[in-house]
């Protein structure tokens, strides 16, 4: 089975409803790198990295699907580390399907709604506006904080740092994976007693503290494996190829 390349971006445009998502003006989402033109197997990734291209290639897929791709620093000369993967998906014939916010907010394949639904997140409603675009939602819950993080911890297959500066009995809890403690005064004033999140800096913690409110650290990486998972899984139902997830877990 082969399906034109152009077919399958068209489609992932439409459906991730890239043109409407706002983004930080160096992402480029949607089609990051050209292949030769029809598409037979996809591979999943959370990164595009070295690693991951070279697994896909290995698998002999043709195009990758990733959340975070090649571009955001701006332009860069092609060399070096960076070089070397554009040369290696290029060499290899390898196109480069990368979603980033678009991946985040959508409710069906992303990342913040699959997390919490799996969390048991009720009646979720979207917030945790960055870069002009709500990407997390948050959902009721009645339920003992170590219960949740413990089902967080099942979920992302690792120790969760808590910050347990919220109550211990929970209502309201969002999530918004990735690094996304810019969301916690946002989930403060809905009344949020808990955010779920992959990572923070350092400062996040006497913050989460002074305002009263539980953060829950689950990984960076951890909680940003089901969108591009779920996303290759319709591809690969809407157009019949095969698809694979290349993990690459950076604990962070
Ligand atoms: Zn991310």
């Amino acid at each position: 089975m082969s399906v034109p390349l152009t077919e399958i971006v068209d489609y992932l445009d439409r459906y991730l409803h890239v043109a409407d998502v706002p983004d930080d003006e160096r992402a480029i989402n949607g089609l990051q790198v050209g292949n030769r033109g029809s598409v037979t197997r996809v591979v999943a990734s959370v990164d595009a990295c070295e690693a991951t291209i070279t697994d896909a290639i290995s698998r002999k897929a043709d195009l990758m699907v990733v959340h975070h791709g090649l571009f955001w620093g701006g332009l860069r000369p092609l060399t070096g580390v960076y070089g070397r993967r554009v040369r290696l998906l290029m060499e290899h014939s390898v196109a480069l399907y990368a979603s980033h916010l678009p991946l985040d907010c959508h409710p069906e394949v992303g990342n913040n709604a699959l997390l919490a639904r799996k969390l048991g997140l009720r009646d979720l409603v979207p917030f945790g506006t960055f870069e002009g675009t709500q990407i997390g939602f948050w959902g009721a819950i009645d339920e003992g904080r170590d219960a949740l993080v413990t089902r967080l911890q099942e979920i992302v297959g690792g120790t969760p740092r808590v910050v347990p500066a919220g109550p211990i009995r929970l209502a309201k809890v969002g999530v918004v994976t990735g690094a996304g403690t810019s969301a916690l005064t946002e989930a403060v004033e809905l009344g949020l007693d808990t955010l779920i999140t992959g990572e923070g800096p350092h400062h996040s913690f006497l913050e989460a503290e002074e305002l009263g409110v539980n953060v829950v650290y689950g990984g960076h990486y951890a909680t940003e494996t089901f969108g591009v998972r779920a996303l290759a899984a319709h591809v690969g139902q809407r157009f019949n190829l095969p698809w694979d997830f290349s993990d690459h877990p950076t604990g962070m």
